[in-house]
């Protein structure tokens, strides 16, 4: 059965590729699994050595890389090449994490103990469609510096520039084996991986509810599992912050991506007494945002990933907006940038609409700008505007999620962890902390007794 690959801009066919099932995805473990005979004693400086290469490899091909993503996502070109350039970063630093990342001595009695982190063998990794290189990247990276063999499977919506980035990696001199990239469907291909008894852990990140079905799956052979799933970030403003630019940076923060973005801030809450002044200044900023073709260099905002996404994040606009933006004619699956009125039990405040929708809530002190911000299934993200520092500690150490900035949107960089708390998942992507998911502790003791 073959899948046709479409650009959302256009609503045109841009590749058709063989799809992997059930046979294809034991064969690519299998690949794995031998490869991991060898890959795993690779010594630890070849190691770094090849995936700094793999890492010069995707800066030379950076432009390539990026209009690949720019057409397979409907990404604007500009942020397409700095998602490019993250991913090289990413090699870059597990290149470098390879040899500084390792055991330790513990003092005991009799003898001495100590600890290797090993390999866990071959791992399964579930990408989904908003940012296909990256998240890819997030896992590979850790994964290939301990030492494991990888499965990939892209989304089916977006595996090309997976693909492109297998033949950089045997470009590289990667050995055949270490890392394969399987398309088809996640009921087949992830379901698969899930079960596979020779997969020693899933990397996943999706929605909540397929992330739901992994766990569950991997109960079975008691497989480890890192889920990065939703969010329903909170993005707080007090009275006492730089509006203006708390103001000029939401808009960025919900609408990225076209909001299809897991740390979105899409719950704006803002302090009753700065409300109405705040909302002036959003709608502004909001009004602002460039939508419209992803090639063109000045684009922010680009169209939703398929015709059928877009209805979904339409069901969630039951009530006439505070503001709607504009959006261009004629093909591709285009949704204005909204803002929408909310109280916190709304649907539109509680559910990841995962488009470029955001509810804007007010709150009467600090107290209830917490309550509110974790009134949520979900804890991955969110941001604190306030110029009153111990507040921006308290409350930051007060809401339960796993990423905030303080004055800033900034939610990812390669060196430090990512990921969530509640329904949002657990385990950690990024940084040293990532090398933790994809390892495992063992320990040695040895009698010094004669
Ligand atoms: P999705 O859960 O539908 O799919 C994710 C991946 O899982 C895809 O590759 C899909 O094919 C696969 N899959 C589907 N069913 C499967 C099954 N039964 N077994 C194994 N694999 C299966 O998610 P999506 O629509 O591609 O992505 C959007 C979601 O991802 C949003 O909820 C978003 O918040 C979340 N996300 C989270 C993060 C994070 O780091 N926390 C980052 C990006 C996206």
């Amino acid at each position: 059965m073959s899948l046709t690959v479409f650009n959302p801009a256009t609503e045109q066919p841009i590749a058709e590729l063989a799809q992997a099932g059930v046979e294809e995805t034991d064969a690519a473990v299998a690949r794995a699994k031998e490869a991991f005979k060898t890959w795993r004693h690779v010594a630890p400086a070849d190691r770094a050595r090849l995936l700094r290469r793999l890492a010069t490899l995707v800066e030379e091909h950076q432009e390539e890389l990026a209009q690949i993503e720019s057409q397979n996502v409907g990404k604007p070109i500009a942020g397409a090449r700095g998602e490019v350039g993250m991913v090289a970063q990413v090699f870059h630093f597990y290149a470098g994490a390879v040899d500084k990342f390792h055991g330790e001595t513990i003092p005991v009695a009799g003898g001495v103990d100590f600890t290797f982190r090993e390999p866990l063998g071959v791992v399964g990794l579930i990408v989904p469609w908003n940012f296909p290189l990256n998240i890819a990247s997030w896992k590979l990276g850790p994964a290939l510096a301990c030492g494991n063999t990888v499965v990939l499977k892209p989304a089916e919506l977006t595996p090309l520039s997976a693909l492109r980035l297998g033949e950089l990696a045997l470009d590289a001199g990667i050995p055949e084996g270490v890392i394969n990239i399987v398309v088809g469907p996640g009921s087949t291909v992830g379901n698969r991986l899930v079960e596979h008894p020779d997969v020693a852990k899933i990397g996943f990140t999706g929605s909540t509810e397929v992330g739901r079905r992994v766990m569950q799956g991997a109960a079975a052979t008691i497989k480890r599992v890192t889920l990065e799933l939703g969010g329903k970030s909170a993005n707080v403003i007090f009275a006492d912050a730089d509006l203006e630019k708390a103001a000029a940076a939401a808009p960025y923060s919900v609408f990225d991506n076209a909001g299809q973005d897991c740390c979105a801030r899409s719950r704006i809450l803002v302090e009753a007494s700065a409300y109405d002044r705040f909302l002036e200044l959003l709608v502004e900023a909001t009004r602002n945002v460039k939508v419209g073709d992803p090639r063109d260099e000045r684009t922010e905002m680009g169209p939703l990933i398929s015709a059928a996404h877009r209805e979904t994040v339409a069901s969630f606009v039951d009530s006439e907006p505070l503001f709607r933006g504009d959006v261009p004619d004629g093909p591709g699956y285009w949704y204005p940038c909204t803002l929408i009125e909310a109280r916190s039990s709304d649907r539109i405040a509680q559910e990841e609409v995962f488009g470029p929708v955001a509810a804007v809530i007010p709150f009467t002190d600090e107290a209830d700008a917490i309550t509110i911000a974790n009134d949520s299934p979900f804890g991955l993200s969110g941001s604190i505007w306030t110029r009153d520092g111990a507040r921006a500690i308290r409350v930051a150490r007060s809401i339960d999620t796993g990423v905030l900035s303080l004055n800033s949107n900034s939610s990812v960089r390669v060196s430090t962890p990512f990921g969530g708390f509640k329904q949002s998942g657990f385990g950690r992507e990024l940084g040293m902390h990532a090398l933790e998911g994809y390892s495992e502790i063992k320990n040695v003791y040895m009698s010094t007794e004669g």
